[in-house]
């Protein structure tokens, strides 16, 4: 078991945590952050859309709301934050739509708010133009507000980069190390975590779905969480050409969320089908998905149960939800010095930049020496994608390394020299180089390149296959081999 020390301890390796640790990493002060999953980005920045959300789609986005100036603190940095990490960034555009003409005073208001602030002008179009940029449409459509801002990131790629540029410049990450017991003193933190004790004199606390628990080890829990379970469906590739904005259908009844978005990859996800549940459930269930698919219909009826080819739940954490879901907090506690809560329930992703900045802020105004980190590199580069390159890329790369020339995953083209690049940059797990570079996310969902991944990730950890595992502990792909099941059946 380690001793160590630190300056700032940040609490879980979600797209905050991981923002918040790279924004610190711009200064001379010792960083680390622990994370209890095996890899960065595996809370509720898994389960997520994606979307850059602008705040002019619901009324919700008040300009005095502390969520709102998160958000927009963070919008103008989003796009160049993702050039500097290389990371994908797409802007798709939006149409919130509406199925009864009836709702369209709705969407004016909308829009007349969204030109008042000075955030631009959305155009309402009646469904034959719609119709003309969106062919998939439903007949049912009346018409639509376009917001052109929309865009898309990959919220776990992002989570990562972030990360990786955070060590880089020198944060120290540690994994699989989960917060147990915090003790508070005069002017330290004593963390107890299952890999050891960290002193700390800060500790920001941005454990997403548990951040209530951490909160609750010092006394600082003076908010309730309230989760809302959301399910979200993926759509095959072939489905690409359905959506190319965001499809959206102004909600009919409160809770409702019902779009489609193109991710930046080109599947299309739809959702998002709002339920109240306790936490730890994670499971899809038939209700969700057959309700999500009954919803997306009336966006694009063509879309059938044979196009899902995944799901997946993840809880937007609302903080104080009898006050309203707009309700967020980036804040030093008002009952403990130096114990920074973070808590975005929506949305978080768009936010993180804003969020980020803030926490530097808190500490600065608190006292902590921020000097510049003269060695601060912002830029960090992205594994090549293979499946995204000319062919003379393609010859120069394989050139240079020629397991780049060896196809692994043939519904995504993902080759071997991306998934050894993967495993250098911290997978270690089947998970992991998924959501590094893709392969299992088809249409075969790993049914046929899930084994060759599981060796290449055995030789290159230099471990056995049979300790290879899908998402850290407790999940090893080949429990035993056919060999030994066969002994032990004698
Ligand atoms: C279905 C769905 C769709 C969404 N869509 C969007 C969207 O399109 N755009 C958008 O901006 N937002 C969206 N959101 C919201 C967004 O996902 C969240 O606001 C954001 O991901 C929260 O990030 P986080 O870092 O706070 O939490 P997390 O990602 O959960 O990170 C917290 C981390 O803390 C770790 N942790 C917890 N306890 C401990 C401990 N004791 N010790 C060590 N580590 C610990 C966890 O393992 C986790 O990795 C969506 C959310 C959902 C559920």
């Amino acid at each position: 078991m380690s001793k160590i020390e630190t300056e700032v301890l940040i609490i879980g390796a979600g797209v905050l945590g991981a923002a918040t640790a790279r924004e610190l990493s711009r200064y001379k002060v010792d960083v680390t952050l622990v994370e209890k999953e095996v890899d960065v980005g595996w809370g509720i920045t898994k389960a997520n859309v994606g979307v850059v959300c602008q705040g002019r789609d619901t009324l919700e986005f008040r300009p005095e709301y502390h969520r709102t100036k998160l958000l927009w603190k963070a919008l103008p940095l989003m796009e160049p934050l993702c050039k500097e990490l290389d990371v994908p960034f797409k802007r798709v555009g939006a149409y919130l739509m509406i199925r009864n003409l009836a709702r369209k005073d709705k969407l004016d208001k909308l829009a007349k708010r969204t030109e008042s602030l000075g955030l631009g002008t959305d155009t309402y179009l009646p469904y034959s133009e719609l119709k003309k940029r969106e062919p998939f449409i439903s007949r049912d459509i009346k018409g639509g507000l376009y917001d052109h801002a929309i865009a898309v990131v990959h919220p776990v790629c992002l989570t990562q980069a972030l990360a990786e540029n955070a060590v880089q410049n020198g944060v120290n990450l540690m994994l699989e190390t989960e917060v147990e017991e915090i003790q508070t003193g005069d002017s330290y933190f004593s963390v107890r975590t299952n890999q050891g004790e960290i002193k700390t004199r800060y500790i920001i606390n941005a454990a997403g779905e548990w951040v209530d628990k951490i909160a609750a080890m010092v006394n600082a829990d003076d908010f309730v969480l309230f989760p809302i379970k959301g399910y979200v469906g993926v759509l095959d590739r072939d489905c690409s050409e359905l959506a190319k904005s965001l499809l959206a259908i102004l909600p009919e009844e409160p809770g409702d969320m019902n779009i489609v978005v193109p991710t930046v990859e080109g599947n299309l996800l739809f959702g998002i089908q709002l339920q109240i549940n306790r936490r730890h459930d994670h499971s899809t269930t038939e209700h969700m998905a057959r309700k999500a698919l009954e919803n997306v219909r009336k966006i694009i009826p063509e879309i059938s149960e044979k196009d899902i080819i995944n799901s997946f739940c993840g809880y937007l954490m609302f903080r104080n939800f009898e006050i309203g879901w707009h309700e967020c907090e980036v804040a030093m506690s008002s009952r403990v010095s130096r114990f920074v809560n973070m808590t975005i329930g929506y949305p978080g992703v768009s936010a993180s930049p804003g969020a980020a900045l803030e926490v530097v802020e808190i500490l600065r105004n608190d006292g902590l020496r921020l000097d510049p980190n003269p060695k601060f590199n912002p830029y960090r580069k992205g594994i090549p994608d293979f499946s995204v390159l000319s062919e003379k890329e393609r010859k120069a790369l394989i050139k240079k390394d020629p397991k780049f020339g060896h196809l692994v995953c043939r519904c995504e083209m993902v080759t071997e020299g991306e998934i050894t690049e993967a495993i250098k940059r911290g997978a270690t797990t089947l998970d992991g180089v998924k959501f590094r570079v893709r392969p299992g996310t088809g249409r075969c969902q790993g049914g046929f390149c899930g084994p060759r991944v599981t060796r290449i990730l055995a030789r290159e950890l230099g471990i056995p296959e049979t300790e290879v595992t899908k998402a850290g502990k407790g999940s090893a792909v080949v429990p035993l081999r056919t060999k030994q099941l066969l002994e032990e059946g004698n």
